[in-house]
């Protein structure tokens, strides 16, 4: 059974940017639809239900029933997205919020120019996204940092590793921004936990490569 984790932080820490009525009903009522309904897809199928849910996603065409396939991929990507997303926010800890004395930070600035660099692709990046989806912050093998999006609840490609994500779903900012995605794309860099980034990237064991722009 897959369970939502409890965020590390209160509904109302990420006030005003994220507001709390949204944090409650997005991780209350849409996280926890995405659990249920893959919890019911993988009901009577016990094999299904102890694989790692990521590998069995990635090998959905191969190892998922025809009949259940749809509802576990986008269940199971909601669900996992979610996860993700609720990891890498936290109570700012400064106002102006910069990843400063982190080595995300630094492989932020060699490899966008400076951090406001770095926020102005990714807030185009997730300007252009179309529909629903989620705006990605990723790191390759060879240490090199992209945005890239994704749609609907896929998940980021499999050869690089998520650092960051930015969930683009209008139930993520509908109740307090309403249409305007840029405001709440602005208010998401104030509520970033860079040092659970920072985190992200010691796990992958890569080292971000230097590229002067
Ligand atoms: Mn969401």
């Amino acid at each position: 059974m897959y369970e939502i984790p409890n965020l590390p932080y209160k509904y109302t820490d990420l006030e005003p940017y994220f507001d709390e009525a949204t944090m409650k009903v997005h991780q209350l009522k849409h996280h926890q639809t995405y659990a249920d309904k893959l919890n019911a897809a993988l009901e009577g199928h016990p094999d299904l239900a102890e694989k790692d849910l990521i590998a069995l996603i990635r090998r959905a065409d191969k190892d998922i029933p025809v009949e259940i396939r749809p509802t576990i991929v986008n269940n199971g990507g909601g669900y996992l997205n979610h996860s993700f997303f609720w990891e890498i926010l936290g109570k700012p800890a400064k106002p102006d919020n910069k990843p400063d004395g982190t080595t995300i930070g630094v492989a932020l600035e060699d490899q966008f120019g400076s951090y406001d660099d770095f926020k102005k692709k990714f807030s185009e990046r997730a300007l252009a996204l179309f529909g629903s989806g989620w705006t990605w912050l990723l790191i390759d093998v060879d240490g090199k940092l992209s945005i890239e999006n994704t749609a609907n609840q896929n998940l980021p490609e499999e050869k690089k590793v998520a650092l960051l994500v930015l969930d683009l779903w209008e139930h993520a900012y509908y109740l307090k921004y309403q249409n305007r995605r840029a405001e709440y794309i602005e208010a998401f860099y104030h509520v970033i936990d860079w040092k659970a980034v920072d985190a992200k990237l010691k796990q992958s064991g890569i080292t971000p490569a230097e590229i002067k722009a």
